[in-house]
């Protein structure tokens, strides 16, 4: 028997939907309600480590995933010189297992349908345009108000509402993220055939350039320069903008961005991080994914750790009993250090970046492939 019957998940991004597809798989019931009106229609790319694609495959949601984005196993360097010469080609971990790609980068509105419709086909239970006005627990369940005005009675909620999580301020957690002092320009546009896998340019006029295929006609390219608000840039000007500090990366940047041609394909989003210390619950209530922990996308491992949380969580949760100070104890020891290392070499990457300061990237990236090709 679950340990819990009914649950509420607060969010319906990776962390969210991947938790509530598990738990209702086993019989749990779950309400999930995400504050925006429908899942984003347009987005930028996202970044999958095999270890991301290894939750996906036990979400059920492989095939559709793997049609959909583009797999690809080697990373490559480029410098900044006026040829893009490439540095190193080197394999990627295969983090995932050896039957999956090392990564697979995919649009993320295109992630977000495929997990949607999922939980749909599961049994979730979504309402979209809906969040928690307020929440009241006790020794057996907690009381959710909502502001569309019903209310509901759960054993456990899930707080998977991202980085500003509204249920972390519900609880009581003063742990904000920080600014890294960086920020990514990000956009989406058509892939050109010299485009089939990561190569990332360190140095230049930004921190970090690079691109990454998204599926046989798109990808998504990015620079990270100092943080900055950008906010009252037109999109014209954002394109421009994105264009401009990629003017100095070539090789396979030239195709790129001679057909970027769209300004409302661009976005841009200054760096944070925050790790709450353990125990991620109080009571009844339980931050996951974003909510809990977030970094720089330098190893492009926020999302692996969000799916990773939803399958340790919903596994302990489908074996225990009873929802008692073992299975979070179990929880802590499962999740903390390893999104915690996550986290530091995620930021240690951005600080070198920084610094100017020449770290051993490379050995970094390793590192954590090897830490997190151990299933979590
Ligand atoms: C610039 C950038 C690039 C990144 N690139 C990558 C990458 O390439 N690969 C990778 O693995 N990771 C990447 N990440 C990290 C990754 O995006 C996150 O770690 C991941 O999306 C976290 O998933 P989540 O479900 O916890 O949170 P989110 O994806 O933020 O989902 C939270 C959901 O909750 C909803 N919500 C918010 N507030 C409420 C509320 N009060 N009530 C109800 N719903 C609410 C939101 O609308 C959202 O749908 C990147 C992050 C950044 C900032």
């Amino acid at each position: 028997m679950p340990a819990v019957n009914n649950v509420l998940v607060i969010g319906g991004g990776l962390a969210g939907t991947a938790t509530a597809i598990q738990l209702t798989r086993h019989g749990v019931a779950v309400d999930l309600v995400e504050v925006k009106p429908d899942i984003a229609a347009i987005g930028s790319g996202i970044t999958l480590q095999g270890n991301a694609l290894r939750e996906l495959r036990r979400l059920g949601v492989w095939e559709r995933v793997s049609r959909a984005g583009f797999p690809y196993n080697n990373l490559g360097l480029r410098a900044p010189d006026r040829d893009g010469t490439l540095l190193v080609e080197f394999p990627d971990v295969r983090s995932g297992g050896p039957d999956l790609p090392a990564t697979m980068g995919m649009p993320r509105p295109l992630l977000a349908r495929i997990l949607l419709d999922q939980a749909i086909a599961t049994g979730v239970k979504t309402s979209f345009g809906v969040t928690v006005a307020g929440l009241e627990q006790d020794a057996t369940g907690v009381e959710v108000t909502f502001t569309d005005g019903s209310a509901g009675r759960y054993d456990l909620v899930v707080g998977a509402d991202g980085i500003r999580s509204a249920t972390r301020r519900m609880l009581g957690i003063s742990v904000d993220p920080r600014p890294v002092g960086m920020g990514i320009w990000r956009v989406f546009g058509p892939r050109p055939a010299s485009v089939t896998r990561t190569d990332l340019y360190y140095g230049g006029p930004c921190y970090l350039a690079g691109y990454t295929p998204t599926g046989e006609d798109s990808l998504y390219a990015y620079v990270v320069e100092d943080s900055g608000d950008h906010s009252g840039l037109t999109p014209e000007q954002r394109l421009a903008r994105v264009c401009e500090l990629a003017s100095a990366y070539h090789g396979p940047w030239d195709d790129i961005r001679s057909a970027l041609t769209d300004p409302s394909r661009v976005n841009y989003t200054n760096f944070e991080t925050h790790l709450l210390p353990a125990p991620w619950h109080r009571g009844r209530v339980v931050l996951i994914g974003d909510a809990a922990h977030s970094c720089p996308p330098t190893l492009a491992q926020g999302g692996a750790m969000a799916l990773e949380d939803a399958t340790v969580l919903a596994e302990l949760l489908v074996e225990g009993d009873v929802l008692d100070d073992a299975l979070w104890d179990a929880f802590t020891a499962r999740r903390h250090a390893r999104a915690a290392e996550v986290v530091a070499a995620s930021n240690q990457i951005a600080q070198w970046l920084l610094d100017h300061e020449q770290g051993d990237i490379p050995g970094l990236v390793h590192r954590i492939g090897d830490l997190v090709s151990q299933p979590a």
